[in-house]
């Protein structure tokens, strides 16, 4: 029935289908248990962009799958606050107090910020409040919780029990050296209370027990050689990551998870030991990494590339929901200048939207996903004007104002539909009028055109001064022949044009712009620039 929905949450949704076909007959789940979708979070640092990515992505499969299977869904945020402390983040206070706490669990370690009662309980809020801030509905689980409680006793149990074989899957994808002494469990030591620090040298499957040795150096740390024996279950031993992964699907029941393209061979690993337990891993798909500016990995813990509150400086949140939305699989730069162009796609998502009444065709728009709330709140959703984000850029590009007025009156006289959409595009003026100042402004360089591009401008602007229909296409293609009737390579009459009129290298389609910036007013803006307005110090402008 939902075959021909194309947009990838649905693909998704249908591969959960077939996971709980699965798990159900194997016996693993039953048709009233909910269906479980998890995602992760490592709570040694603050949410991110990454964090917002994976749980919006996470929530619209949950809302595909809501639309083809009326079974009852959860949503898991799941903090790995049990994870001992790698390396102290480069972001937070009293540095030195964390780095003496190096190896212990992040939920024994205390809160930098002297806010909460570990340094795991402070990310750990702020990871709730900065979901809760975007209205995500899922429920918030801690894996010290689920250890200390005994949620995972059965599963370590299980562990312990089938020792040789999860250690087999994990040890033949280690190196030579590491394997001998390799075991899923990492105690947390009773003396120094690390947990990075240990090592298991024997297990009492019968009395479901381990032993172990504090006397892995950890990051130039001695370790205290303290020597015990601990059960396995209510928190006293860990599980290597990998096989966590695996616990926790077992466990908890997990249906489906997605994760970042590094982790495919984690998932791989975690399926088979989940195999070995006698369960089945859930669904899932793995997605592309965020790159900075120059094309590389996104570094949260330097803190490269853009945050969400960049972002919302210029772009309105569904414009970072499209980029977001738009092909998991693919490496995508997150910087600045893809701002303007995810804002105008959906933009037309959501003109396409409003203009359709198919529920097919509506289902299948990313707006159906981003804009979930507001569609099941029967809000009218679409978008009538013409009024693009790169347009406004323009407009304020010309008019070199701060004022958003300015650039209302300028709307308004052309295009009477702007009224209907008043809010949004008030909206998008003001961050247009931010974006225009912080990421253009600084660059503009104006430059009269040179003699040979002369001509064709007097052409173009005696066209205009004749002409009095509003046809952006008749003005494009006048454009057009002006550059072609005097032999120049349209792309550099274009420039000549753009860097005239703008003082960039690039523009919108010459048409839509002197449609919406006005005939008349074009013809002044030309004559202005060629007579007075470029100036040795580039400050040319309009008005
Ligand atoms: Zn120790």
């Amino acid at each position: 029935m939902s075959d021909d929905l194309t947009a990838w949450p649905y693909r998704e949704a249908r591969n959960i289908l077939d996971h709980l076909q699965q798990a159900e007959g194997r016996g693993h789940k039953s048709k009233d248990d909910p269906v479980i979708l998890q995602t992760g979070f490592g709570p040694s640092g603050l949410p991110h962009v990454g964090t917002f990515s994976e749980v919006a992505r996470t929530s619209w499969v949950r809302r595909a799958f809501a639309q083809i299977c009326d079974r009852p869904t959860r949503l898991l945020a799941f903090s790995d606050d049990m994870d001992g402390l790698r390396k102290v983040p480069e972001n937070i206070p009293n540095r030195d107090m964390v780095a003496e706490h190096l190896g212990k669990p992040l939920c024994d370690i205390p809160d930098p910020f002297g806010e909460e009662e570990s340094f795991s309980g402070y990310m750990n809020a702020r990871l709730r409040s900065f979901l809760d801030s975007f209205g995500f509905d899922y429920e918030f689980l801690s894996s010290k919780d689920q250890y200390r409680n005994g949620v995972f006793n059965e599963g370590l149990l299980k562990i312990l029990e089938h020792y040789d074989r999860v250690r087999g899957i994990v040890v033949r994808t280690l190196s030579e050296e590491k394997r001998e002494d390799w075991s899923p469990f990492f105690p947390v030591c009773e003396n120094c209370g690390k947990v990075n620090n240990t090592r298991v040298t024997d297990i009492h499957p019968d009395d479901g027990t381990v032993s172990y040795v504090c006397d892995q150096s950890f990051r130039g740390a001695e370790a205290c050689q303290h020597e015990g024996t601990v059960p396995v279950t209510d928190g006293h031993v860990k599980v290597g990551w990998k096989v966590d992964w695996a616990l926790r699907w077992l466990q908890l029941g997990v249906d489906y998870e997605m994760y970042g393209k590094d982790l495919i061979e984690s998932a791989k690993l975690s399926s088979s030991i989940v195999y070995a337990l006698g369960g089945v891993p859930p669904a899932g798909m793995s997605y592309e990494m965020f790159l900075d500016e120059e094309a590389a990995k996104i570094s949260k813990s330097k803190g490269t590339g853009l945050s969400i509150d960049d972002w919302l400086q210029y772009g309105p949140l569904e414009s970072l929901a499209w980029f977001i939305y738009r092909r998991p699989e693919r490496a995508k730069r997150l910087f600045f200048d893809v701002i303007p162009r995810s804002t105008d796609q959906y933009l037309e998502a959501l003109s396409k939207f409003g203009a359709t009444d198919d529920r097919r065709q509506r289902m299948d728009n990313p707006v159906f996903f981003i804009d979930a709330d507001r569609i099941d709140a029967s809000e009218s959703i679409g978008y009538d004007s013409e009024v693009s984000y790169s347009m406004l850029l323009n407009l304020v590009s010309v008019l070199n104002t701060d004022d958003r007025q300015v650039v209302w009156d300028y709307l308004c006289r052309y295009n009477e539909e702007v009224e209907e959409d008043r809010e949004l595009i008030d909206d998008l003026i003001d961050r247009a009028l931010r974006y225009y100042r912080d990421h253009v402004a600084p660059s503009k360089q104006y430059q009269l055109p040179d003699d040979d591009v002369m001509p064709a401008v007097e052409q173009f602007r005696q066209f205009l001064a004749d002409y009095d229909g509003e046809d952006p296409e008749e003005i494009q293609s006048a454009a057009y022949s002006a550059g072609k009737d005097h032999d120049l390579d349209l792309g550099r009459w274009f420039k000549a044009m753009y860097r005239l009129l703008l003082g960039q290298d690039e523009g919108p389609r010459l048409g839509t712009f002197v449609h919406f910036y006005g005939v008349e007013d074009t013809i002044e803006l030309i004559d202005h620039q060629l007579s007075e307005g470029i100036t040795d110090d580039n400050s040319g402008k309009a008005h």
